[in-house]
């Protein structure tokens, strides 16, 4: 796995770094009223299980998933699904949590959602954010770090399911996506 990684972009030490500056101004914000943070499935659930244990106030965790990105590295249709029940939501403080902040649509759709289902205020918290990649104006309430637009790996970011383990934040070898490509026009699939 190690091998299919042209570059370590944030190592384990300095993603702890990172994660320790934005509980610390989480548990700041929320300190003194119970609230829900809500991890964002697959690709949150390793930073989420990092941050919630840096935030030494009462919380309850929560799922919703959401994919958008089918196999390749583009982003497609969003497909969600909720897990908190609406009592959950309903009158409480929400903190969606994401590994990465693009186009900002993940974001923003559900953050409009859990407003809708009454919840008395929502904010958003990323491990990544590519500012560049923006298609909908979106800032998230805290991040941890900005990372130029390139696809990355590792640290519950998957590539077509796999890499999520890596402990560190990786870029991809470009044989790997390109051997993908070259396999989808053989057997006759478009490319991603
Ligand atoms: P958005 O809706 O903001 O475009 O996309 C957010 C989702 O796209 C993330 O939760 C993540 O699943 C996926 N994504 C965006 N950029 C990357 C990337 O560089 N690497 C990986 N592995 N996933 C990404
Ligand atoms: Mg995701």
């Amino acid at each position: 796995m190690h091998e299919d990684i042209e570059k370590v972009l944030i190592d384990e030490a300095e993603i702890i770094r990172g994660i320790d500056r934005v509980a610390a101004e989480i548990t700041q914000q929320f300190r003194g009223e119970n609230f829900t943070v809500i991890s964002i499935l697959k690709g949150s659930c390793v930073f989420a299980s990092d941050l919630i244990r840096r935030i030494p106030i009462p919380l309850e965790l929560a799922f919703v998933s959401a994919a958008s990105y089918r196999e390749g590295t583009e982003s497609g249709e969003l497909d969600l699904n909720f897990f908190p029940t609406d009592h959950e939501i309903r009158g409480r403080r929400l903190l969606l949590v994401d590994d990465i902040l693009d186009t900002g649509k993940t974001m923003s759709s559900l953050v409009a959602a859990f407003r809708e289902r009454g919840a008395s205020e929502v904010q958003s918290c990323v491990f990544l954010d590519k500012p560049s990649r923006r298609d909908v104006q979106y800032e998230p309430d805290f991040r941890c770090f900005e990372v130029e637009n390139l696809f990355v790996v590792g640290y519950g970011l998957d590539y077509a399911g796999g890499y999520r383990n890596l402990p560190y934040v990786g870029a991809l070898r470009p044989e790997i996506y390109e051997q993908e490509a070259a396999a989808a026009v053989e057997s006759g699939e478009p490319p991603a």
